[in-house]
């Protein structure tokens, strides 16, 4: 029996390319007495793997905490993997805003001693003992109360980039360092202020609630389903978003943006900025914001030291790496000395800028027709192919492709082949292919640009 991944991310990666197929990026968590873990490990992985389901999932004792991507037309298949536990019963899906089809590339159960590392010893108080649950709106009128006092119970490089508005945001590491912190801060409010808590996907609070009820707390809250159910209700209700920026989130996309609110800065020359990325020096591999422009003269580094590793020969960079403090900046999770504009701990409410976003009344003023379909996206050679399915397409017209996840491009067709062949104009029924400078996604659309 194959308990273990057999294809490298990029065999993966190449894979889900030529199936062409969408996925779905979502997450999932449930507590519950799991006898045994192990077992129940092996039974997700041989059900999952067989659906194509990718993700990174924790399994314990007291239950399940799963990342996932998981094909689109797979997810009732997946959905009924679920209902086989009882615990598990219609359970919530928080599925992403922004879908990318290689948030994830391995499948990796692991089991853990817990499902968070909260670092509670869950004998002393009574965990089913959780805070009220708040829905979008709900969330929204308590914040408006003057004695509400809301937490974030993230750690510090996440509610850099997004919080909402008066939150206090722990200068922490890990969610197990903010548990004493906000004991220690909130002290005299136990009996008479609304403590209102938030964290991704509402798996932390969950246990924090019982955490800070047990502590003293009298009136204790906690945003149901975290910022991630937040948005989806605020989009679905059309209700106003006090959450600003964006939503840290742990796949390779490292945020999702909720509003076009910029809070954080570049930490290298701070400008307005909230794009995460990893060092480019894989000995530091450090969780910083860089703007691009910084990102150009930097070469992805996170300081000069980085900068001239990087240009050694890779037999000297592995050298170097002996005997070096290797894990000590990747653990320090986001925070070096080199790095000037690092914030945390009090975190401004006001907007440092907005981020651009297309004006949807400019989109709907541009005249197009729709011409046809994507149907496939060569990777290595960039190829994109169409079917035409009205009007006909020539070389020199400006096209739009329009997806999800491809966004809105738009460009000038300078070469076409129409059913293997180069030509002219192709017309409906033919099947054409053209190099293109971006990634394309299945059944993205295609229209020509008139006037
Ligand atoms: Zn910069
Ligand atoms: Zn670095």
């Amino acid at each position: 029996m194959q308990l273990y991944n057999t294809l490298s991310a990029e065999e993966r990666a190449q894979l889900i390319d030529e199936a062409g197929k969408q996925r779905l990026t979502l997450s999932f968590y449930a507590y519950a007495k799991i006898s045994d873990p192990k077992k129940f490990r092996d039974e997700l992985f041989i059900a999952w793997n067989a659906l194509d389901a990718l993700g990174r999932i924790y399994v314990a004792n007291e239950g399940i905490n799963a990342q996932m991507s998981i094909p689109a037309d797979q997810i009732e298949a997946f959905r009924n993997t679920l209902e086989l536990y009882d615990f598990m019963k219609g359970i919530r899906l928080n599925v992403a805003i922004d879908q990318d089809d290689h948030s994830f590339l391995k499948l990796t159960i692991k089991v853990r001693h817990k499902i968070v590392a909260d670092g509670l010893n869950d004998e002393t108080f009574d965990v089913t003992n959780k805070g009220i649950h708040l829905k979008a709106q709900e969330f929204n009128n308590l914040l408006e109360d003057p004695n509400t006092i809301v937490v974030d119970f993230r750690n510090h490089y996440e509610s850099e980039v997004g919080h909402f508005e008066g939150a206090i945001t722990p200068d922490v590491e890990t969610f197990r360092e903010s548990l004493p912190i906000i004991n220690e801060q909130l002290q005299d409010f136990k009996e008479d202020k609304n403590l209102l808590m938030y964290c991704t996907g509402g798996i932390r609070c969950e246990k924090a609630s019982a955490y800070f009820k047990h502590q003293g707390f009298k009136n204790v809250y906690q945003l149901e389903g975290g910022i991630i159910e937040y948005t989806r209700q605020i989009k679905e209700e059309d209700i106003q978003s006090k959450f600003i920026g964006k939503n840290f989130v742990f796949d390779h996309r490292l945020g999702e943006r909720i509003t076009d609110d910029i809070v954080s800065q570049c930490h290298q020359c701070g400008k307005p900025c909230d794009n995460h990325t990893n060092c480019a020096n894989d000995a530091c591999h450090l969780l910083f914001i860089q703007c691009e422009d910084c990102k150009g003269a930097m070469e992805n580094c996170c300081s000069t030291a980085c900068l001239e590793i990087t240009h050694l020969p890779l037999a000297e960079q592995v050298k170097l790496r002996k005997g070096l403090e290797v894990g000590n900046k990747v653990f320090r999770k986001g925070k070096s000395d080199s790095l000037l504009f690092k914030n945390s701990g009090d975190l401004p409410n006001k907007p440092l800028a907005k981020a651009e976003t297309k004006n949807i009344r400019q989109k709907i003023s541009i005249k197009k027709t729709l011409i046809g379909k994507a149907e496939h996206y060569y990777t290595r050679s960039k190829i994109a192919q169409f079917l035409i399915e009205n009007n006909e397409l020539s070389i020199g017209d400006k096209i739009l492709i329009s997806g999800s996840t491809t966004g809105e491009q738009e460009l000038i067709i300078t070469e076409i082949f129409a059913n293997g062949a180069p030509c002219e104009t192709a017309k409906v029924g033919d099947q054409i292919t053209f190099t293109i400078p971006f990634r394309i996604r299945l059944s993205d659309k295609l229209y020509k640009v008139l006037g």
